[in-house]
């Protein structure tokens, strides 16, 4: 119960609080049409006003305005009814208005006339803060009910204080709530035409819509803020000198300068730019303005802590006329991605760098033959020009290498093979024309257990190839050298043992007659001594092998006579063999040699003793010694065994015996064609020999003669053919 209703009305409190005291109170009359909207208000919760007469402790009937609100559910969504305030008020009338404290009744009238007119609910309180004017009822709800319950429901000393401000000469504004709407109060003074204070002017506005309206505006901007600073980036605005007129709170978190910092520090953006993008990321940034364009760009900027962060900016021009005016854009962090772009690109160039610095040749292709990787040495290995990789075609290159293979078909089937089975590994050689070979290993290239491709690596195998060859024909050599030297020994003692029976025979029968008394036969003392020069022979020849191998062996420089050398050689052989015949073709001339007698009678003795040797079964031995311009040349030809082709071109190494000489009755160490070669060629002059198997054989050498005796060739043509075997 407020006070100024039971002053007003003159009841006691204790009756208002008794059961049924509001029948009492309410004109009968009225009683129902009270009751029926209380009962309303109870089940629709809508507020109501009504007017009902009472009657006061002095039986006097008082005019009230009842506004019924209903007391709201309880929150917790029970919907229960709680109760109903009734608020009870005389119904003052703008007649009431007493306003002869305002001034002239002119002034009075224009002033009501005004406050009528208001579209706001008004009032005008005295100094004993009495209502003495209200204007008439607004939107449903007359001024003095909003009064009261401002009073009651809100803070009836604020109230009271606020219209005692408004008296003292101060504006003052306090807002309540009443029937579902809310109100801005504003109370002023009110003052006569003397300027005295005559009453509190109090206007009361319906701010429930304005409020709505500010809130959803509240509501929607922090909606933005909240949209602007979730945005993992800054979103900033500049004006056309770049400096900055908003910039959202993502700022202080990325690089740390306080968001002040940015707005208020000249150039802030470009002087905490990193000095190496300063340059041209600012003259990027201005050129895209003042050409009015949308720009993108990525540059670092230097946080508060020092280090660097890598932006990427994108920026709209805001334009008037052509004329920038604003810059708008969102900074992104993209140093994380720049890190991983680095790390990666690092590591695609190692493997660059690992891929062309190998030794081999690499290419990967897919399976539809794309060009997915190469090296440099695969495009030198194959000396690919550059035009033909640039459409990655493995085809086209396939084409190139075909050209270039000396077993082009043969390495075709096989890669084609490799290509049907992709799971197949294969190592191949190629021989390319141009006499190189390469080692081609082919195996799949997984992703995981995915086959994507097929890595094919070349490798220039040449050296090594020649090498082996090389080492395979050495090997062979050795053991040929091998298989020589054991023959050598095998034939050594037995050709030097051979002579030793006979020998010891004869001389056994020389001991034998000598101590029986016996007359002794002179030819078992020649037989042992030919046996003797068999074997001094053998034993000569190993010494001259030997001081040859040595560089040791002597030879005498003196002028001789081949004629002689030859004519005395022939005369020693005439009577060693009878069954052979002899022919002689003599020179002219004496043939004058600058060398050896000796050396050169043993090249002519070897060589007459070979063409016996190797004529088992006679026939003629033709020796012709003639001169050949400055050239002696002594030819000795047998009608014998001959030689084949392919061991002529050895007839003249060491320990060297034709297959076709057999050991038994063709005795001999295969060290008397070294011997000669290398007497002659001491002498300045060549050996060499001409036969086929079967057909006998012609040795011919050369040696130069003396200048003194030099003459015009004789027009015999000895120079050895081009095919003949040419020992060195
Ligand atoms: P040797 O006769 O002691 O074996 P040589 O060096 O004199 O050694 O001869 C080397 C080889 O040359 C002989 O073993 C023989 O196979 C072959 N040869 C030499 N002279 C003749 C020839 N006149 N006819 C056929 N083969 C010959």
């Amino acid at each position: 119960m407020s006070p100024a209703l039971l002053q007003l009305l003159g009841h006691p409190l204790e009756a208002w609080k008794t059961r049924g005291f509001i029948s009492q109170l309410v004109h009968p009359e009225d009683l129902d049409r009270l009751l029926e909207a209380w009962g309303a208000v109870a089940r629709t919760e809508e507020p109501q006003t009504l007017e009902v007469r009472a009657v006061s402790a002095e039986g006097r009937l008082v005019r009230l305005a009842v506004e019924l609100n209903a007391i709201e559910p309880s929150p917790d969504g029970a919907g229960e009814l709680v109760g109903t305030v009734c608020v009870l008020a005389p119904p003052l009338q703008p007649s009431r208005l007493s306003l002869k404290r305002a001034g002239p009744p002119e002034l009075v009238a224009k002033l009501r006339e005004t406050l009528d007119g208001l579209p706001s609910p008004a009032w005008m309180v005295g100094g004993d803060l009495s209502i003495d004017w209200c204007s008439p009822a607004q939107q449903g709800h007359s001024a003095e009910v909003m009064l009261c319950a401002a009073a009651r429901a809100s803070d009836p000393q604020g109230w009271a204080a606020a219209h005692r401000q408004a008296l003292r000469g101060e504006t003052v504004g306090f807002d309540f709530a009443t029937c579902g709407r809310a109100w801005r109060c504003q109370v002023g003074p009110l003052k006569d035409a003397e300027g005295t204070i005559v009453a509190a002017l109090g206007v009361a506005t319906d701010v429930s819509d304005l409020d709505e309206v500010a809130r959803e505006l509240t509501r929607t901007q922090r909606l933005h803020e909240e949209l602007i600073d979730a945005i993992d980036g800054i979103v900033w605005e500049t004006d056309a000198s770049f400096r900055f007129t908003f910039v959202s709170k993502q700022a202080e978190r990325l690089l740390g300068y306080p968001i002040q910092q940015w707005m208020q520090e000249p150039d802030f953006w470009l002087k905490h730019l990193h000095p190496e993008d300063r340059d041209w990321a600012s003259a990027y940034c201005l050129k895209s303005a003042m050409e009015c364009r949308a720009h993108e760009f990525e540059y670092r900027m230097v946080a508060a802590d020092g280090s660097s962060v890598w932006l990427r900016d994108i920026v709209t021009v805001v334009s008037e006329g052509g004329i920038p005016r604003q810059l708008r854009g969102i900074m992104v962090d993209v140093t994380a991605q720049r890190r991983a772009r680095e790390a990666l690109e690092h590591t695609v160039s190692l493997l660059r760098a690992t891929l062309d610095s190998t030794a081999d040749g690499v290419i990967v292709l897919t399976p539809d033959w794309h060009v997915t990787a190469f090296n440099g040495r695969f495009q030198e290995l194959w000396d690919i020009p550059d035009s033909l990789l640039e459409g990655r075609d493995g085809r086209v290159l396939s084409e190139h290498m075909r050209s270039r293979l000396e077993n082009a078909e043969q390495v075709h089937l096989r890669t084609q093979q490799l290509l049907a089975s992709p799971e197949l590994e294969g190592v191949d050689v190629l021989e390319l024309r141009d006499g190189r070979i390469l080692e081609r290993h082919s195996r799949p290239q997984r992703l995981g257990d995915t086959i994507v491709g097929r890595v094919w690596t070349y490798r220039d195998v040449t050296v090594e190839r020649r090498a082996q060859a090389e080492s395979e024909r050495l090997l062979r050599e050795a053991q040929e050298a091998i298989r020589v030297r054991d023959d050598f020994l095998s034939i050594a003692s037995h050709e030097l043992k051979t002579p030793l029976t006979p020998l010891k025979l004869h001389l056994q029968v020389l001991k034998h007659r000598m101590a029986s008394g016996q007359p002794v036969p002179a030819q078992h003392a020649e037989k042992a001594l030919a046996q003797v020069a068999r074997l001094s022979g053998l034993i000569n020849d190993l010494l001259d092998t030997s001081r040859i191998q040595a560089g040791r062996l002597e030879l005498r420089h003196e002028p001789v006579s081949l004629r002689e050398i030859a004519h005395e050689v022939l005369a020693d052989l005439r009577t060693v063999s009878p069954q052979h015949t002899l022919e002689y073709e003599e020179p002219d001339e004496p043939l004058l040699i600058q060398g050896d007698r000796g050396r050169l009678a043993q090249v002519l003795v070897n060589l007459l003793e070979n063409a016996l040797k190797y004529s088992p079964t006679g026939g003629t031995i033709r020796v012709c010694v003639e001169r050949d311009g400055a050239q002696a040349l002594v030819s000795v030809s047998d009608s014998g065994i001959g030689i084949p082709p392919d061991q002529k071109a050895h007839l003249f190494e060491r320990f060297f015996r034709a297959r076709n000489a057999p050991i038994s009755g063709f005795g001999g160490l295969g060290l008397g064609l070294y011997i000669c070669r290398d007497i002659v060629e001491r002498h300045g002059g060549r050996i060499w020999v001409e036969s086929e198997v079967g057909q006998g054989a012609t040795f011919r050498f050369t040696l130069p003669v003396l200048e003194a005796e030099a003459h015009a060739p004789t027009g015999l043509a000895a120079t050895p053919p081009e095919t003949a075997p040419h020992p060195r």
